[in-house]
């Protein structure tokens, strides 16, 4: 596993203006400094003006499609950026990270979310979604030294669903990052694995994954992550299967496992 990236993550701050992937739901980008921003524009061709977190809005050309906002320094956290065409104006958010802060990368379906994607789908706003028993507890405990970043396959139009159940369940504030239908491969595996090169690319700090299938697995330690897969049935509280590579019991067992490893406070 690798440590945190240091090298690859001052390249990054050093360019100064990085340009964060169009694959997120929210954009993610790097707290504290200027950067490229996408920006889905659903109209025509036209000059509208741009305002982030609430400054001075500046004219921008968009295309319709994606066109991208330098803007910034962003504040860590969840960023609005408004785009005021004529009398109508739609909103966006930006998810800043925090700087020195490690990131822990988090499965949704049967990690977090108990119900699982069929039962969103079927729902009217994402209400099916029950929390996966000592996750909140677990992340929120995490969030305090580590970002969270979700990272599912499900699909664009449960996408806003999900983000209502890690409202309504109170989960770590954090970006999302899904499967868009007709550019991703179908497999889990190599979907994940694409969204954690992109990630990297923009913030190379994912130290973590946690997840509940073989793919999350695959996926993580492709990237580089530490693994660790929930196995509520297990036998044992902690197995290492491979090098940096864990199957636990339950959250706690998690939070012990990545405690042990990095220490209390990062
Ligand atoms: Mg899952």
């Amino acid at each position: 596993m690798r440590r945190l990236g240091l090298l690859a993550l001052l390249i990054t701050m050093g360019a100064g203006c990085s340009r964060a992937p169009e694959t997120a739901y929210v954009p993610i980008v790097p707290a504290g400094v200027r950067c490229s921003v996408p920006l889905r524009w659903p109209g025509d061709d036209r000059t509208v003006k741009v305002r982030v977190n609430g400054a001075e809005p500046v004219e921008l050309a968009v295309r319709g499609g994606i066109s991208h906002v330098v803007a910034g320094p962003f504040p860590a956290g969840r960023v609005s950026v408004e785009v005021l065409a004529g009398a109508s104006s739609t909103r966006h958010d930006v998810f800043a990270l925090e700087r020195g802060l490690p990131a822990i990368v988090c499965d949704v379906d049967h990690t977090i979310d108990a119900a699982g994607s069929v039962a969103a789908l079927m729902s009217a706003a994402g209400e099916a979604g029950k929390s996966v028993d000592g996750s909140r507890e677990a992340l929120a405990e995490l969030a305090e030294s580590y970002s969270i970043i979700y990272l599912t396959a499900r699909a664009e139009p449960l996408w806003a669903k999900t983000e209502a159940f890690l409202r309504r369940e109170t989960f770590p504030d954090g970006p999302l990052l899904g499967w868009r239908m007709g550019q991703d491969p179908v497999s889990r595996a190599t979907l994940k694995t694409r969204r954690l090169r992109e990630l990297d690319a923009v913030w190379p700090a994912a130290r973590w994954g946690i997840g509940d299938k073989a793919s999350d697995e695959e996926a993580y330690r492709a990237a580089g992550l530490g693994s660790i897969l929930l196995e509520p049935a297990a036998a044992e509280p902690v197995r290492q299967v491979a090098d940096f590579c864990w199957r636990v019991r339950s959250w706690r067992d998690a939070v012990a496992l990545i405690r042990q490893h990095d220490g209390a406070k990062q």
